[in-house]
């Protein structure tokens, strides 16, 4: 039956905790879920005196009960059972005493599990050295009283009675320490001086981490001070700005606009964190400033806007015709790149690039193009840029950064689809300061343009919708890689005739309305716009006579106003005079009359032809070769083959050899302050050379075109339609070009072909026989 406890030895129903201590006279409350432990305290209280023995599983977290698993020091204790709710019943125990355990045993038929115990004394040594390490524990708690605000008040109450070392050192165990292993092992120590080292350290160790929890606590109250005072300070900064504002504060506007709006994310991520930055600076500071233009700028490129684009290629052709004159392969080849973009639905094709001289209306059909697919138009000039930041933009830590010329372009256009002329490509610089063409090259490139890099925006933008176009002067001036990315459409000079229709057709009209006068009030007769075309103008496109067009009209309007009446005004060739003064061009600046050693030759200039006249003269000298007129290295080269050509060949045209060891020989191109270059005066030269040293006269009547080879072979040349157009402004009768040059005589306009005798050469000695005038 059931034997007392101070018996020696005890079997008793065994309640087994998942890592719970206890240690005498400190009762605690208890939940019990196991049912062999339930079935231990029922059977403890209907047999065993509500006595039971507690010990802590070693393996805490484990579900199962292992018997070799169970500590072997654990505690006798009286228990009472609660409430019992739901697989849980709530218990109190108290401990009395430590026990030794053993012959542990489970009872399968009643599930429950008993051990043996025996009381575990406890040595008391009372020794100096236990005497010290309590005073030691004193001291520290001395120092830091707080370290027992955990301990029940009543238990405070007692220990200030007096307490055994014993009963003190089970207390700190019990409130203070919690972890499982530390505690089992204090309830396994058999001496109080062990009791009290260990008691010292746990005190120690509890203080410590007592310091490290209050230093933590204390940053994160200062952490959350700061985070709710600069949340107090930015509403209030913003009530401010509200109400100075007289409503929503800037940045609002600026948040509520970019959530109405689709942007892409990371845009809107951007802009918000610009935003809580310029919120940290104080308001109307410079840097603050800074960073809301940046957050402008940000905003205004358009991220998501586009126009639809008119799919309509009849309407497309009719805008392009209503507004150009003539151009036909222009248009023509303009409708079939529309056309491809139409079909495939996107821009992966060719860049554009409408090349030509000055004025031949390559801006204004990028213009019409817009116009006609309902594009927006922007123009961009990229003349003299040499600095590749005016394409790409500077870098926002520069004083007064700005985005490049693309971005800006963008940012006016305000929709990411328009037509995006890029002026003046040929004239691209490349300095020290970067590569611009490099950067054009992203623009311009279908693969890299979807994510172009302006380093003032730093987020990359898509240009891939924008539909660029080209315009140069000169195509051997695009520097190469561009050149290769671009589908180029070469436009003419125009004949006298087309200017005329062009003037009458388009830019009288264009004049009149931009004047805001009926369209009949003034009316040109022919010849006087042919008149004007001949004796003010020298030009391959149509800008000058536009600009002499508009002169006479607005002095007429200032007429019209001074006489405070409007009349019809018909203008004829007596009115241009009176109206533009005196001739600026004469009508032929041919040679009059035939000369030696002068041979006009033909020029094809970036402003359009040209007649080019070079002179030769000799003089005693030492075979010196003398070039004047702002020549280029490939004139010079050509003047020296033509020389040597000459010598070589001196008998044939009845030159002494001897000759050339004395005199020295002049060639000049007059008009020295226009610098000359080309591959194309050759024969000129070679032929002025010999008219010089032969002293035969050269027919002024006649121009002539072609580059010379050591064998005096004439080589093709380029640009024949604008040279022949010049040679028929400057009176010249005939023109002789390379056999080679047949099929573009074939493309000349009707006109030059009535008006201007071609004739053919192969080498030096056909145009000689031709051009020679023999005075007998
Ligand atoms: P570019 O860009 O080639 O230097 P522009 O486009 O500025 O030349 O043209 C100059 C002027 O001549 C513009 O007013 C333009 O409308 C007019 N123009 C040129 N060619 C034509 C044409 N074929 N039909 C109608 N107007 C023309």
């Amino acid at each position: 039956m059931v034997q007392k406890q101070d018996d020696v030895k005890l079997t008793l129903p065994l309640l087994i905790t998942y890592g719970d201590v206890f240690y005498p006279e400190y009762p605690t409350a208890i939940k019990i879920k196991r049912q062999a432990s339930l079935n231990a305290v029922k059977t403890s209280t209907k047999d065993f005196n509500s006595l039971v023995f507690v010990v802590a599983q070693k393996n805490f977290n484990a579900e199962k009960i292992e018997i070799n698993q169970l500590n072997t020091v654990g505690t006798i204790c009286e228990i009472s059972l609660g409430k019992e709710s739901k697989n849980v019943v709530s218990a109190t125990i108290n401990p009395l005493k430590i026990v030794n355990l053993s012959d542990f045993y489970y009872d399968n038929e009643n599930d429950i599990y008993f051990a043996s115990g025996e009381n575990r004394t406890i040595e008391v040594k009372n020794t100096s050295a236990e005497i010290a390490i309590f005073k030691k524990i004193l001291e520290l708690i001395d120092q830091n009283p707080d370290i027992f605000r955990t301990f029940p008040k009543d238990i405070m109450d007692q220990f200030s009675k007096g307490t055994s070392a014993e009963r003190f050192c089970y207390a700190v165990a019990n409130f203070l320490i919690p972890e499982y292993l530390e505690k089992q092992n204090f309830l396994e120590i058999t001496n109080t001086t062990d009791l009290l080292k260990e008691t010292f350290n746990a005190i120690l160790k509890q203080n410590e981490l007592r310091k490290i929890e209050t230093e933590l606590n204390e940053n994160i109250r200062k952490n959350s001070e700061k985070v709710q005072r600069e949340y107090y300070l930015r509403e209030k900064m913003r009530a401010i700005k509200s109400e100075l504002n007289d409503g929503e504060s800037d940045d609002d506007k600026i948040l509520e606009q970019l959530e109405k709006n689709p942007y892409p994310e990371y845009v809107k991520e951007k802009v918000k964190s610009e935003l809580s930055k310029a919120q940290m600076m104080p308001p109307g500071s410079q840097e603050s400033g800074l960073i809301h233009n940046y957050i402008n700028v940000l905003m205004d490129v358009p991220w998501y806007q586009e126009t639809e684009d008119n799919e309509d290629l009849t309407s497309v052709k009719e805008v392009l015709d209503k507004n150009h004159f003539g151009l036909e392969k222009v248009k023509e080849r303009i409708i079939e790149y529309l056309a491809v973009k139409i079909m495939t639905g996107n821009l992966k094709s060719p860049i554009l690039c409408l090349f030509g001289p000055p004025g031949v209306g390559k801006t204004s059909l990028a213009k019409s193009i817009a116009e006609a697919l309902n594009r927006k138009f922007i123009k961009c000039s990229l003349g003299g840029i040499s600095d590749e930041a005016e394409i790409r933009g500077h870098r926002r830590t520069y004083v007064g950064a700005l985005p490049g010329r693309i971005i800006q372009g963008m940012r006016k256009a305000k929709v990411r689809n328009p037509l995006f002329l890029l002026d003046e490509v040929d004239k691209l610089d490349s300095t020290y300061k970067g590569d611009p063409a490099s950067a054009m090259l992203e623009v311009l490139d279908p693969e890299q343009n979807y994510s172009f890099n302006d380093n003032y925006l730093e987020e990359p933008y898509d240009l891939s919708k924008v539909l660029f176009i080209a315009t140069a002067n000169s195509l051997y001036d695009i520097p190469e890689p561009l050149r290769d990315r671009m589908e180029l459409i070469e436009m003419n000079s125009y004949t006298v005739l087309e200017k005329l229709a062009i003037a009458k057709g388009h830019l009288i009209p264009k004049i009149m309305e931009r004047n805001n006068l009926p369209a009949d009030l003034i009316t040109f007769h022919d010849e006087a716009i042919l008149y004007i075309i001949e004796h003010y103008t020298r030009e391959a496109g149509a800008r000058e006579l536009e600009r002499k067009l508009e002169t006479i009209v607005r002095k007429i309007l200032v007429e019209f106003l001074l006489k405070k009446r409007k009349c019809k005004r018909s203008i004829d060739v007596k009115s241009v005079k009176k109206y533009l003064g005196t001739l600026i061009f004469e009508s032929s600046k041919k040679e009059k009359e035939s000369q030696v050693g002068v041979v006009t030759g033909l020029a094809y200039t970036s402003y359009g032809g040209e007649i080019l006249p070079i002179e030769v003269n000799s003089f005693t000298g030492t075979g010196r070769l003398v070039l004047t007129g702002s020549l280029g290295d490939v004139m010079k080269e050509s003047c020296s083959i033509a020389f040597d050509f000459v010598k070589s060949n001196a008998q044939k045209y009845g030159i002494s050899a001897e000759i050339f060891e004395k005199i020295d020989l002049h060639i000049h191109v007059p008009e020295g302050a226009t610098p000359k270059d080309g591959p194309s005066a050759g024969v000129a030269i070679t032929l002025a050379i010999i008219s010089c040293l032969t002293n035969k006269k050269i027919n002024a009547d006649i121009a002539l075109t072609g580059e010379v080879t050591l064998r005096g072979r004439a080589l093709a040349i380029g640009g024949l339609r604008e040279k022949a157009l010049a040679a028929l402004r400057s009176g010249i009768k005939t023109i002789i070009v390379p056999k080679a040059n047949k099929k573009n005589v074939e493309e000349l306009p009707i006109e030059v072909i009535d008006n201007l005798k071609i004739e053919y050469m192969t080498c030096v000695d056909d145009a000689l026989k031709i051009m020679e005038v023999n005075d007998d």
